[in-house]
């Protein structure tokens, strides 16, 4: 990758890429629930937790539902867990369900209820790193930050240095970058990290780029390069699911929240829970399910009770 200083030289120049975007974005974005006029910084935030490990729009569904119920941090504080983890469905990592609640209970009891507008107060709160804090900042404050995801840093490095970013952590160069490339006016900002994501999520994506109608094409330096390094990204092993803990572990939550969902307090706590045959029944490897339940436990996903059966936490 080129210094960053060396950007204002390139041949590739901001403004020419914000000029393609403008229109492109408007005509191209998905509608997404959270982009709508009228949403909460708040609903913006939980977009953006829920999609952290989960592709876009399968989210959608999840927000619509859990913004119903809980429009706000202090709705949320007051939910039980055993509300949160089954609303949390087939999202994921669910300790982010977790983390979002205790999120709002921190928003509830010291920021009066409403989300802080700047990064550092942001980046303050629990289960917010750096790229949640700067999205909620650009996007529901209209804040000048510069956005670094996977899909930015794609689109700057092929666009702007005609070489292609094999991911991994973001780094300081990777932050660099996209601050020097982002627009000096803050409305432009905030469009350009809206639709610079954008792109890379649906246009030029990691393994086909659909350069033929994408807005950029004739500007691309790495199309102009004719794509070095197209397809050598070293390829980690995908993990098979069948078999594995987080089989496991989604089985013993999917099993506890039929029970909240057929439980006669729907509220979740009158406490449904799994007896240790119920259990028992859900694997057949017991060590591996031993295992599983532990670490639920100690993840604070479940409580394992005295005569063996599990429930979700009782808080
Ligand atoms: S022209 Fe192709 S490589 Fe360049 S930004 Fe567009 S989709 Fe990506």
């Amino acid at each position: 990758m080129s210094d960053v200083s060396d950007m204002n030289d390139a041949s590739v120049q901001p403004q020419a890429v914000l000029a393609r975007l403008r229109p492109w974005w408007s005509n191209n974005a998905r509608d997404l629930p959270w982009r709508r006029p009228g949403t909460s910084p708040w609903g913006v935030l939980v977009s953006e937790v829920m999609s952290q490990q989960t592709p876009m729009i399968r989210v959608v569904p999840y927000w619509n539902a859990w913004m119903r119920v809980w429009p706000n941090p202090a709705a949320l504080a007051k939910a039980s867990s055993a509300e949160v983890i089954t609303a949390w469905g087939k999202l994921g990592y669910p300790r982010r369900a977790l983390r979002l609640q205790e999120c709002a209970r921190v928003v509830t009891a010291d920021f009066g209820g409403e989300l802080p507008d700047d990064s550092d107060a942001l980046l303050s709160l629990p289960g917010v790193g750096e790229y949640t804090a700067a999205a909620v900042a650009a996007f529901a404050f209209g804040r000048r930050v510069a956005v670094v995801d996977t899909n930015i840093r794609r689109v700057i490095s092929r666009v702007f240095d005609g070489v292609e970013n094999y991911g991994g952590a973001t780094t300081a160069a990777d932050r660099a970058r996209a601050a020097a490339a982002l627009p000096a006016v803050t409305a432009d900002s905030v469009l350009w990290n809206q639709a610079v994501m954008e792109l890379g999520a649906t246009v030029c994506t990691a393994s086909s780029p659909q350069c033929e109608t994408c807005p950029l094409n004739d500007v691309c330096a790495w199309r102009a390069a004719d794509y070095p390094g197209m397809g050598e990204k070293p390829t980690r092993k995908r993990q098979k699911w069948r078999g594995t803990n987080r089989q496991v572990r989604g089985r013993v939550l999917d099993a506890l929240r039929q029970k909240v969902t057929a439980g006669a307090d729907s509220s979740g706590r009158g406490r449904a829970q799994l007896s240790s045959v119920e259990l028992e029944a859900l694997w057949p490897d017991q060590a591996q399910l031993r295992e599983c339940v532990a670490g639920l436990d100690d993840d604070h996903l479940i409580d394992i009770l005295p005569d063996g059966g599990v429930a979700f936490p009782n808080e």
